[in-house]
């Protein structure tokens, strides 16, 4: 198989479209002899901040003997790290709210292992803003203190999302929001996604890649996205707005939920053959106790998926408001919902600014409730009342007047 490479870019790194400063700090240290022992890469969701902490992962363990082509892709170190397999990097992600303690303590004790044939250990923590005060505290030392072959690859939205103890000790790198027509760029050399489509699908994600490559390649993503993007022009009474919210919450939640419950049938099972249980067979009291663990995992992960996918929808709509406010202001440019420009500009002419303004605050209110765990329905119905238009008062002569 051919890789794609990009003016003899590594190929782990091609694909970190519009963060030119960042690849080059990434590969002169992965060149480097010593590369600093604790990264923390910081970006908005979407900007590829995984991707980047991978790339830079399979970098630091590359076979390659030009140092300068390390993360070349197809040596078996770089072959390893992108299967996620490689026995000395470590890619841990939740799934969870937050990190168990027991989770970080085991990290910790790993990175004190050496590297197994290879020059380096890492270990990518791909939501460090996701442990807790508790967990972070245990991370400290190891992050201060590794040893000399271990190196840290922390990732976070932004720096103020990681406490300043850990954050202070890091070398920071920031990813930028990638260009929308870079986006779209890679949608078509990647995944061979028509040029309109990937120009569709880079601009309604907002630069988010993962988002824009669901977008382009699921029919029913679009839809879903499409139901969710109207919703304001077609919430009139209060009734609506109950369905509406009723409808959104239920969609994702059954979403979530089979997902989520595919995901555990599966380690149920390989749970079983781990402890050499047949498929059918009693579990002994004893081992009880890991089985319920795995579906407690299982409970909070599916609560995360549901908040998480509510908090997409809630930043779709956020840009369906951003665009009315572009045509209220004749701005020139492209909406985000350019291919709605018909219907937002009527919508558009039949609210105000200061509603419009006032429909953006109670999204970011909503995606606040969901993230603070009130329960998903309330909030969004909630929201949904919001759009309801704004009842002007009745023309002086009162229930004869003509509306
Ligand atoms: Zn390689």
């Amino acid at each position: 198989m051919t890789r794609r490479t990009d003016g003899g870019m590594p190929p782990g790194f091609a694909e970190l479209v519009g963060q030119d400063a960042v690849v080059g700090e990434l590969r002169t240290a992965a060149a480097a002899e010593t590369p600093s022992h604790a990264w923390l890469l910081t970006g908005p969701p979407g900007s590829g901040r995984s991707n980047a902490a991978r790339a830079f992962a399979a970098a630091l363990n590359c076979e390659a003997e030009d140092p300068w082509e390390r993360g070349c892709g197809t040596c078996r170190s770089c072959r390893l790290v992108e299967a996620g397999s490689h026995p000395s990097v470590s890619l841990i992600s939740t799934e969870n709210v937050t990190y168990r303690i027991e989770d970080v303590r085991a990290l910790v004790s790993t990175a004190q292992d050496r590297p197994q044939g290879s020059r380096r250990r890492v270990i990518v923590v791909e939501d460090a803003d996701r442990m807790t005060e508790r967990a972070t505290n245990v991370l400290l030392k190891a992050v201060e203190e590794p040893p000399p072959h271990t190196v840290w690859v922390l990732c976070a939205p932004s720096p103020a999302d990681v406490l300043v103890t850990i954050r202070s000790r890091c070398r920071q790198v920031s990813l930028r929001i990638p260009p929308v027509d870079a986006v779209a760029e890679l949608l078509q050399a990647r995944d061979g996604v028509d040029a309109e489509q990937a120009a569709l699908a880079a601009r309604a994600s907002q630069s988010h890649i993962g988002v824009a490559r669901r977008l382009a390649r699921d029919p029913e993503v679009r839809r879903r996205r499409e139901e969710v993007v109207t919703l304001p022009l077609r919430v009139r009474r209060a009734s609506d707005a109950v369905q509406a919210a009723g409808r959104l919450v239920g969609m994702t939640k059954e979403d979530a939920d089979s997902a989520a419950e595919a995901r555990l049938v599966e380690e149920q099972a390989s749970l079983r053959r781990s402890l050499g249980l047949d498929p059918e067979e009693k579990v002994p009291p004893k081992l009880r106790s890991q089985f319920k663990r795995l579906e407690e995992d299982h409970t909070r992960r599916a609560k995360r998926a549901v908040a998480d996918a509510l908090d997409r929808s809630l930043i779709d709509l956020t840009a369906v408001f951003r665009d009315v406010l572009s045509l209220k202001l004749r701005a020139d440019g492209e909406l985000i919902n350019e291919h709605l420009r018909a219907e937002l500009t009527d919508y558009a002419e039949a609210i105000s600014a200061e509603k419009a303004l006032e429909c953006l605050d109670a999204i970011s209110q909503a995606r606040m409730r969901i993230g603070q765990n009130v329960p998903p329905l309330l909030a969004m119905e909630a929201l949904m009342t919001r759009f309801l238009p704004t009842v002007r008062p009745a023309p002086a002569g009162g229930p004869g007047g003509r509306g």
